[in-house]
Parts: structure tokens; sequence; C-alpha cells
């Protein structure tokens, strides 16, 4: 059953709280949430009623739709074009050579070209909706050597999917900008082209006085433009870095309050304790969201302290088949699946905490208003196979619907089909 119109009613949905609802959308929002009847209400029966497509859940959990908060989405499945070289030394002797594999995988940039990203991009896309991901943030190369071809093409497939899904995209000068001469013009151009972030990565640059003019510019230009700013910071295994702490400053200085995002952070895991507290207080001072992905390194932001000292964490995809990752199906619920046994998040509160970092908190990361399965919000939601929790991890399935702004677009049933005898049940 397909549903057209952005009219709907779920029901027998089991919320967060176990408790089993039946979920009326109208206008693609949620308009009531209410106590479920065995008796079902059968709207399209109601005379003088056009009918309501419905979902029967079962009492299956529904959520809020999936966020991916960091992704380089101009890179996906380029892995192929650039060979594993970058890969190991990005990943290899706990990142200390993270700077070389970003070097490496500089080569594919000579051919960029809209005319191959945008089908890769439009790939990842599907997947995403496949899974439920309904909002991204989309960093996107932009430097002297791609040019905007990354830009373009990842713009085009937005284009594409602007009934299904909300792209942030971020002016991401990934070989710094200062050792890039030309990437903060060719950025500023992007913004004005459709960017809707403005970008930075700091600490690729050569010197503290470089990463701190670096982090100045991005601050300033996002000021200037009344737009938020997003940086891949201190991504190195080197402890003496700071540029997390740098952004948080810059923010308070230039009034972009709860306006930042801090992508990566993995020296921060390296840092004392006393010194990863300092940085906490900063970020919740300046409301500076942080966005980790366990998956795609050896190392990684403390997590599980920086929710506990009150930071607002999200986790990302960052990487499909780039020369960073070989995998990565856009699939939030994988990630989280990853990051517990990395982040060793195991406990069903720590489980509940692992769905808010692909969600709600992590809509939260990204200024993504009103996020979250009430009255009143917007109907992105994913109505789930199972009816706990674990079980949704456990098997990280594509959602068994997908629905957007009140609108069924994706669909997943799983069949097994057991062969003669060897189902013992059967
Ligand atoms: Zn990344």
């Amino acid at each position: 059953m397909v549903a057209d119109g952005d009219s709907l009613d779920i029901h027998r949905a089991r919320l967060r709280d176990g408790s089993v609802c039946d979920i009326d959308i109208r206008a693609g929002r949620i308009s009531r949430i209410s106590e479920s009847s065995s008796g079902r209400v059968q709207h399209s029966s109601e005379p003088g009623r056009a009918a309501v497509p419905a979902i029967e859940a079962e009492g299956r959990l529904v959520t809020e739709s999936f966020v991916d908060a960091h992704l380089h989405l101009d890179k996906v499945y380029t892995l192929p074009m650039i060979g594993e070289a970058a890969l190991a030394a990005y990943t290899g002797a706990g990142m200390t050579d993270a700077a070389t594999g970003i070097e490496l995988a500089r080569a594919v940039k000579a051919d960029y070209d809209r005319a191959w990203i945008t089908p890769n991009v439009t790939r990842a896309l599907r997947d995403a909706v496949r899974h439920g991901v309904l909002h991204i943030q989309a960093f996107v190369d932009v430097d002297t050597v791609s040019g905007l071809e990354g830009l373009y093409g990842v713009l085009n497939a937005r284009a594409e999917f602007a009934a299904v899904l909300d792209i942030q995209v971020v002016a991401f000068p990934q070989d710094g900008l200062l050792r890039d001469s030309g990437a903060s013009a060719l950025c500023e151009q992007a913004m004005r082209l459709g960017a809707d972030v403005v970008g930075g990565i700091p600490w690729i640059e050569h010197s503290e006085k470089d990463m701190a003019a670096h982090v100045e510019w991005a601050c300033a230009l996002a000021a200037e433009l009344g737009t938020r700013v997003a940086m891949l910071v201190d991504d190195t295994g080197d402890p003496s870095l700071h540029t997390s702490a740098l952004l948080g400053r810059s923010m308070l200085e230039h009034g972009l309050v709860g306006r930042g995002v801090a992508c990566h952070a993995r020296a921060v895991g390296l840092y004392p304790v006393e010194e990863q507290v300092r940085l906490a207080d900063l970020a919740r001072e300046a409301g500076l969201g942080f966005v980790s992905d366990p998956h795609t390194g050896p190392l990684a932001l403390p997590v599980e302290r920086f929710l506990a000292l009150g930071v607002t964490v999200a986790l990302g995809q960052d990487d499909i088949e780039d020369a960073y990752y070989p995998y990565g199906r856009h699939n939030m619920l994988e990630v989280a699946f990853l990051a517990s046994h990395l982040l060793e998040l195991k406990t069903s509160a720590d489980q509940a905490q692992l769905l808010d970092m692909v969600t709600r908190a992590a809509a939260r990361v990204l200024g993504i208003a009103d996020h979250q399965l009430a009255v009143g919000n917007a109907a992105n939601l994913c109505v789930h196979h199972s009816e706990r929790l674990v079980d949704v991890l456990r098997e990280h399935a594509a959602p068994r619907w997908v629905i957007s702004r009140g609108r069924i677009v994706a669909e997943t049933e799983q069949v097994t089909v057991w062969g003669s005898g060897s189902d013992p049940t059967g």
C-alpha cells in the first residue's frame, strides 16, 4: 500500500516509552497522537470524510527519521578511482599520518566532474531514503583543483530529491585556506551558488597562526552571511591540536552561539581529562555541537564523557566508499550499532542514547527545529520492523516504512525463503 498525498494514519505505533498509540498525520504534520484502542477508528468509513490511507504498525517501534550530521557527499564511491594507499595512511599508525592520507586522496580532484559526481550522489541519496535518513549535513570539497564541480554535482542531486529530504551543503575547503590560496574566494562563491554552511578544516594548516586565521575567516563569513559554520577539527593523532577550542571561542566572538558544529575531533580523545572537561565547558557556552564517527578511524571523541558533561553529540556516516572508509550504505542504525561496540555503549540507556544521536540530538546539532515525534511537528518518521529498540539496533535493517512529510517514500520487506526441510519449525 502506498499513500499519496500528505494525510496518513499510523495505527498501533509503539513509541519510545513503550506506549502504543495511533498517530494521525494531516497536511504533512502530526495532528494527533492518541492512545490506541483495540477497536480501531475507521476514518475511511466516516460519512463525508475522504479516505485516509493507513499503516498497520501492529506494535512496531516508530521513531523520528534519521539525521546524518556529517557526510562527505561529493566523495561517495570514489575509492576505486583513488586506490587504497590513502585509506592505509589515514587509518594507520594511530592516525599520526592522517594528513598524508588526505594528500594522497587529493589526486582524484583533478578528475572532478559533475557528470560522474551527480549519479554517485544520487545513489547515496537513494540509500539515504531507503534507510530513513531525511536530513543530511553534506560536506562538499571546494578548492583550487576541483573548483566547484563537487558543489554542482551535489546541488544537482539535491534538487532531484528536494521533495523527500533536506540537505545542508557545507562549502568545505578540504586542502586548507592558507595552504590553498584561492580556496576562500571559491568558498565565498559556493555560498552565493547555494551552499548553506561555511566549512573549515583548520588543523590541516601548517602553523597555529594559520589555524587561527582559518577559523577566524570562516566564523567572520558565517556571521556576515547569517549562516552556520561547520568544521572538521583535530582529525589526527596529535593531542597538541586545539582547533575545536579555537572554533568555540571564535563562535562566541562572532555571535554564532548555537550555530556551529565540530566534526571528527578525534585528537580530543587523547587529551587529559581536565582538558576534555574545559573543552566541554566551552562547547556548552558556545552552543557548539559535536559529530563523532568512530567507525571511520581508530581514534574518537570521548562521546560518553561529552554526553555526561551536557554537550550535544551526534553520530555521522562520514564516508561511503571513499579514500577514508571502504564501506557505508547510509544506514544510521548501522552507524549507531558500530558506535555501540566501538564506544562501549551497550546498556538499554546507552541504546536509547545511540538512537537519540542519530535522530533528535543530531537534529539539535544541525539547528533543525522540532525534529521529534510530537503533535504539530513535521511527520518525518520511520516505522521499524521490531517492537524493541534492541532488536531494531541488532538488525539495523532498512525501516519497514519511511515517511517524509506525511508521505510514504520507501517500504522494505524482509523475506527469507526456507529450502525444503531446512526450517525445523516449518
Ligand atoms: Zn569527515
